[in-house]
C-alpha cells in the first residue's frame, strides 16, 4: 500500500549532489520504502554531477591535485549502493587497459574524473527502485519559501514544482563566485578564471598580465595563458620540462600575493608517508575543553608546530638510523633533536617556521626565491623519503583532529576567524599542493622568462601599474586567480533572496563574505534559533562550522548519510503503519 508522494530536492548537483543522491537511493532500497519518492535535481548548468570543477569540456591539462587512488565513489559505509560501483582506478583500468597498480599513483585530468562521476550518475538513474522517480531541472534555485513543514522553490526558469518535503543544498563555490566584486570595475580585469579557456581568451598575445594569487587556481590560470594558447611543454630526458612559445601567450606574467610564498607541490612519493607525530591528538584527548575557550594562535598553533617538527625529525632520524619512540613528549623529542645536531653539525636545524613562513628564514634550505623554492621542493619530493615532505604532510593528518575542535566550537570566535583568514589557506598551500608536473611546468616558464616573481610579495596595484620598492611595470590585464570562500550577503541569489533570508541566519565574516549558521550535522539554524531538520547543507555551505569541505572525499564532513537514513527510515515506518 502506498502513502502520498514524498518530494525531495537536491539543490546544486555537483559531486556532493551525486553523493547525496547515491546515499538516498541506497537507504530507500535498504529500508524497502514503498512510498512513491520523487527526487528533483537542480543544477544551474547542464553539467550535472561534474559541475564546473569537473566539466567535460575543460582542457586536459587541468589536473587533479592528488593521485587516482584517492578517488572513489564507492560508499564507505553500509548500506551498499544500488548497483556495483568501481573505484576510479578500477573504472579507468577497464577503459584504458592499464593495470590498477599502474594507474593508482598517476594524476588524472579533472575532466576524466567528471566522466567517471557522470558514468555512475547515469548508472544509478538506470537502476532506480520502482517507486523512485527522478526529475532533472536545468535551473538556478533562487529562493526557498517555507510553507508549513514543506518548502516552495523559485527557480530561474519558473518551472512549476510541487512542495518539497526535504531539501539538500550542495551549491559548492558558485554563489560566492557569482557575486565576486570586480577590481576597479575596468574592462581589463578578469575577476574569476573559470572556465579557463573562455575567460582567458581575451588576453591578447604579448601582453603583460598580473595575477592575484599563487595557489592552485593561479597554476590553472598560468597553464591556461600558456599551454591554453598553444604553447608546448616538452619533457626533457631528466624529467624536467622546457617551454616552446607559440607567440599567443602573454609576454610576461607577474603573479603576486600577500606573503609572496608559493604553493608547495606534492609528488607520487608523498604516498610513502604516514602520521608519526601525535601531539595534537594527545592534546585534544587529554582535556574536555569548554566551547569558545581555545585561542588558536596561543593554545593550538604551538601544538601543530610540535607535530610539524615531530614529522620532520621522525623521518630524519629514520634516515640516519636513529631509533626513536613515537609517543614521547615534546621535551623528550627536543632533547634528542639537540643531541642529533651535536652529532651532525652539518645538518641544518629545522623549525616549523621554515615551513610556515619561509621568507622569514631566507637561506634556510635554499628558500631564496621562488625558482629555488620550487626546485628545492621538486627535489625533495623526488626522494623516496624526505623530512621536509614529511613535515609538509603534517597538516593532512592533523586537519582531521583539528576539525573536531572546529566543529565543536572550541575555538574563541575571534581566533576561529583568524584561523579562517590566515591559517586555513596557509596550511592548504603547504599540504594540499599541486602535482609535481605542474610545478615543473612553472619552472620551465620561469626559464622561458614568461613567469616572473619580481613583484610576488604585496605589490602596490594601481589602475594599470604594478610596483614595489624596487621597480614598477605597466600591465594590460589584471587576473584574479583565487577562489573566494563564503558568499556575499548583498548579492547571493539563493541565501539572501526574499524568503530564503527569513529561513537562514548568517554571520558576517568579512566585508564581502558571510557564512550560514548550521549544526554540525548540517541543518541550517533558522531565525528562531532552531535547526531546520528538513533541510541539510553539505559541503561548502557548511563552512561556518565544518571546515575543509573543498574535496571530493565522501567521508569528510558527510552530513547527508544521516539525513538520507532518517528520511528512508521514517518513510519505511509510515509504510508499515499504514499497511498494518
Ligand atoms: C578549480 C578547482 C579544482 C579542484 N580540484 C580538486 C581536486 O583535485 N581534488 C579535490 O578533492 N577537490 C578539488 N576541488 C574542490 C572541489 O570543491 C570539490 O572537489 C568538489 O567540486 C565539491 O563538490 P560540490 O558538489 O560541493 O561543489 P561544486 O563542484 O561546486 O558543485 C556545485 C554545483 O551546484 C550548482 N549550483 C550552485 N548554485 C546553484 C543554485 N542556486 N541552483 C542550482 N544549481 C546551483 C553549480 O553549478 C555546480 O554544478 C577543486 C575545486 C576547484 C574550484
Amino acid at each position: 500500500m502506498q502513502t502520498e508522494t514524498f518530494h525531495i530536492g537536491i539543490v546544486g548537483f555537483g559531486p556532493k549532489g551525486l553523493y547525496s543522491f547515491e546515499r538516498l537511493l541506497a537507504y530507500l532500497n535498504h529500508f524497502k520504502v514503498e512510498t512513491q519518492v520523487n527526487i528533483h535535481l537542480f543544477n544551474e548548468s547542464s553539467s550535472f554531477v561534474a559541475g564546473w570543477v569537473y566539466h567535460k569540456d575543460q582542457p586536459e591539462y587541468l589536473l587533479m591535485n592528488y593521485p587516482n587512488q584517492f578517488i572513489s565513489l564507492q560508499p564507505t559505509s553500509k548500506p551498499s549502493a544500488v548497483c556495483e560501483v568501481l573505484s576510479f582506478s578500477e573504472w579507468l583500468s577497464e577503459k584504458q587497459k592499464e593495470s590498477i597498480k599502474e594507474l593508482d599513483p598517476k594524476v588524472s585530468s579533472r575532466k576524466t574524473v567528471g566522466a567517471y562521476l557522470s558514468f555512475y550518475f547515469e548508472k544509478f538513474c538506470n537502476c532506480l527502485p520502482n517507486n523512485v522517480s527522478v526529475y532533472k531541472h536545468i535551473a538556478s534555485v533562487e529562493d526557498i519559501k517555507q510553507k508549513g513543514d514543506d518548502f516552495k522553490l523559485k527557480t530561474s526558469t519558473n518551472v512549476k514544482l510541487p512542495l518539497l518535503n526535504s531539501i539538500v543544498i550542495t551549491t559548492g563555490h558558485t554563489p560566492s563566485i557569482r557575486s565576486k566584486e570586480e577590481f576597479f570595475n575596468a574592462p581589463n580585469n578578469i575577476p574569476f578564471v573559470y572556465p579557463i579557456e573562455k575567460k582567458l581568451s581575451v588576453v591578447n598575445p604579448q601582453s603583460t598580465a598580473i595575477l592575484k594569487g599563487i595557489g592552485l587556481t593561479a597554476i590553472d590560470a598560468i597553464l591556461g595563458l600558456t599551454e591554453g594558447k598553444n604553447g608546448k611543454f616538452k619533457q626533457k630526458s631528466n624529467n624536467e620540462y622546457s617551454y616552446l612559445k607559440s607567440g599567443n601567450e602573454p609576454k610576461i606574467i607577474y603573479p603576486y600575493s600577500r606573503s609572496g610564498i608559493p604553493i608547495i607541490p606534492r609528488g607520487e612519493n608523498a604516498l610513502n608517508y604516514e602520521q608519526t607525530s601525535f601531539f595534537l591528538k594527545d592534546f585534544i584527548a587529554s582535556q574536555n575543553f569548554k566551547p569558545h575557550s581555545l585561542d588558536f594562535e596561543t593554545d593550538v598553533l604551538p601544538i601543530i608546530k610540535q607535530d610539524i617538527v615531530g614529522e620532520f625529525y621522525n623521518t630524519l632520524f629514520q634516515l640516519h638510523n636513529v631509533s626513536y619512540r613515537q609517543y614521547e613528549d615534546f621535551n623528550g623529542l627536543n632533547i634528542r633533536i639537540e643531541k642529533f645536531h651535536k652529532e651532525h653539525p652539518e645538518i641544518e636545524k629545522f623549525e616549523a617556521e621554515n615551513l610556515l613562513a619561509p621568507t622569514l628564514a631566507l637561506n634556510v634550505a635554499s628558500f631564496k626565491n621562488v625558482y629555488e623554492f620550487w626546485t628545492f621542493w621538486c627535489l625533495e619530493n623526488e626522494k623516496a623519503k624526505s623530512p621536509y615532505v614529511a613535515a609538509a604532510s603534517a597538516w593532512r593528518y592533523l586537519s582531521k583532529e583539528f576539525n573536531l575542535l572546529y566543529s565543536q566550537q572550541k575555538l574563541t570566535k575571534k581566533s576561529k576567524q583568524l584561523f579562517q583568514t590566515k591559517y586555513f589557506g596557509l596550511f592548504n598551500k603547504i599540504s594540499y599542493g599541486p602535482p609535481l608536473v605542474n610545478i615543473k611546468k612553472m619552472l620551465a616558464l620561469i626559464e622561458a622568462n614568461i613567469l616572473d616573481f619580481s613583484f610576488s610579495e604585496s605589490p602596490t596595484i594601481s589602475k594599470n601599474t604594478i610596483s614595489n620598492s624596487n621597480q614598477s611595470s605597466i600591465y594590460d590585464w589584471l587576473i584574479d586567480a583565487r577562489l573566494p570562500r563564503g558568499f556575499s550577503n548583498s548579492k547571493s541569489v539563493l541565501f539572501n533572496s526574499e524568503n530564503s533570508a527569513k529561513l537562514f541566519t548568517t554571520t558576517k565574516f568579512s566585508n564581502t563574505t558571510h557564512e550560514l549558521h548550521c549544526t554540525a550535522t548540517g541543518h541550517p539554524i533558522s531565525k528562531d534559533g532552531e535547526p531546520l531538520k528538513s533541510i541539510v547543507l553539505y559541503g561548502t555551505p557548511t563552512e561556518n562550522i565544518l571546515f575543509d569541505n573543498d574535496t571530493l572525499s565522501r567521508t569528510h564532513n558527510d552530513t547527508v548519510s544521516g539525513w538520507a537514513k532518517n528520511i528512508a527510515n521514517n518513510l519505511s515506518v509510515t509504510t508499515q503503519l499504514i499497511s498494518s
